[in-house]
């Protein structure tokens, strides 16, 4: 799997995000390419993000670093860990979930 964006170990940690729990790379629906996080796709890209849309999220979009697997929208934000290897998902990376996904309550104050 090709991760994009500023890598900066084999596990999908980026300079932005590379505590330990930081495995996760995202796949953008508008590109179909995967980044770590949100701030790689805006450095490295040219265009907006586009969430994934709650029809979409049965796609595979979740790449865990530390296995390997592919993991769909809704095993990601229904579970804490990988299903596959059980590594925790950063939690904090829920903060962010609207920005990749299409949520009921989108809070437009946010800066992150
Ligand atoms: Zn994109
Ligand atoms: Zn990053
Ligand atoms: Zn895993």
């Amino acid at each position: 799997m090709k991760i994009l964006g500023n890598v900066i170990d084999d596990q999908g940690r980026c300079k932005h995000y590379f505590k330990k729990q930081d495995t996760i790379s995202i796949k953008f629906k508008c590109c179909g390419e995967y980044y770590p996080c949100y701030k790689c796709h805006e450095e490295n890209s040219n265009h907006k993000i586009q969430p994934w849309k709650k029809e979409d999220f049965h796609e595979k979009a979740i790449f865990c670093g530390v296995c390997k697997s592919e993991l769909t929208i809704h095993e990601y934000m229904n579970h804490t860990n990988c299903k596959h290897c059980h590594t925790l998902f950063n939690p904090n990376c829920n903060k962010h979930f609207h920005i990749y996904f299409e949520t009921d309550n989108n809070n437009p104050t946010c800066t992150f």
